[in-house]
């Protein structure tokens, strides 16, 4: 896919509909990412850093915040070849004064699935967080209503409205989206026979950090559906629900794991802001633990040779995808292993293994995400 910045005062001279433009939503993460990355170089960025006044070489991560608000308000325009969610689409009304037409009576809003991808009402436990009891359906509707009455207060100045409960369920709908998108599995909880949640859960939304885990010392790759339930199970007899928001198997099928919308129980008093995901296999070396569990496999070991799990390519893959789906939704900065996070005891200590840590190492370079802080 290619990708161009422009000023959107060139954007009619130039020929360009809306159709080509890349919603500012998802514009920004674009940007971004080919700011930090310095590799993904694409057309008009530098004309965008100097009409900032700034170059290549004097960016900080507080700078290119900065200047990313003049794409997220639409003044600079992200023109790509098959743009995720097209500005001729948008419900907002939030760029009307660059000439955008508000879509008020599309059920087509970017964030909803459309019709013929609109699954069946989500099961009862996964609406806790919803106070308002409308049907899933009914949600282009309300959209197009809260659209409609920005386009009336058209003087004012357009902000985006907070995030509001029903945007966090389709916000949920664009993440199962976006990890889809490379042609990548993705099971919802119903899809695997998750039992419902034990008790009240906690929201938890503004996530900035990952935390990957692997499934522990005597997990093999395996048939991740039932490997879901196993850790549902295990988890419920201490927490509400299943602790990680995302499981990957070794065949790189994504498992929707506890509801995005609320708060995970994966790393040991750190969960606020953390998207947990988990590896369903054993990522450690033989030698980590230093138990019992740890001399046995190093004595089968002294028989058969190495015995280290690798990661297959699809499983990486698969996560990588959803890190981005992830990153696209979310302002996440880091990504740690589960026994980088601070304060960590037993097994948290180990997770997710050495072979895991190495994985996280090449992914933070990969997507120019954080370590996580040391205390
Ligand atoms: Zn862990």
């Amino acid at each position: 896919m290619w990708m161009r910045l422009i000023h959107q005062r060139d954007r009619e001279r130039q020929g360009i509909g809306f159709n080509q433009i890349e919603s500012p939503f998802f514009a920004v993460s674009r940007v971004r990412e080919a700011l930090l990355s310095r590799r993904d170089e694409f057309l008009g960025l530098n004309d965008f850093l100097l009409a900032h006044g700034r170059s290549r070489g004097q960016l900080t991560y507080d700078v290119i915040e900065r200047i990313l608000t003049t794409v997220k308000d639409g003044d600079w325009l992200l023109v790509c070849s098959d743009p995720f969610s097209p500005l001729s689409e948008d419900t907002t009304g939030n760029y009307s004064r660059i000439g955008v037409r508000c879509r008020v009576e599309s059920w087509d809003y970017p964030l909803v699935a459309s019709a013929d991808q609109r699954k069946p009402p989500l099961p009862k436990t996964e609406l806790v967080a919803s106070p308002l009891p409308q049907e899933r359906s009914n949600m282009a509707q309300q959209f197009a209503i809260k659209a409609k009455a920005s386009d009336v207060l058209s003087d004012e100045p357009a902000t985006l409205t907070a995030i509001t409960v029903n945007d966090r369920a389709a916000m949920r709908e664009t993440i199962i989206r976006l990890a889809r998108k490379n042609g990548h599995e993705f099971v919802e909880r119903s899809s695997w026979g998750a039992q419902e949640v034990k008790g009240e859960m906690v929201d938890d939304w503004d996530y900035s950090m990952i935390a990957l885990h692997h499934a522990g010392r005597s997990v093999g790759c395996g048939f991740g559906a039932g490997q879901m339930l196993a850790i549902q199970s295990e988890h419920q007899a201490k927490f509400d629900d299943i602790g990680y928001h995302y499981g990957i198997d070794c065949m790189g099928k994504v498992f929707e794991g506890r509801d995005i919308r609320f708060k995970g129980s994966s790393v040991h008093n750190y969960n606020t802001g953390v998207i947990g995901i988990v590896l369903l296999e054993n990522l450690t070396t033989a030698e980590e633990g230093g138990d019992m569990v740890s001399i046995a496999r190093q004595a089968l070991e002294t028989m058969h040779g190495n015995m280290d799990q690798e990661i297959p390519a699809v499983q990486i893959d698969a996560l990588l995808n959803l890190i981005q789906a992830l990153t696209s939704v979310f302002r996440v900065t880091t990504l740690g292993g589960h026994r980088e996070f601070p304060m960590q005891a037993g097994e948290g200590k180990i997770c997710p293994g050495n072979i895991g840590m190495d994985l996280v190492r090449v992914l933070r370079i990969k997507t120019q995400l954080m370590q996580p802080p040391s205390s």
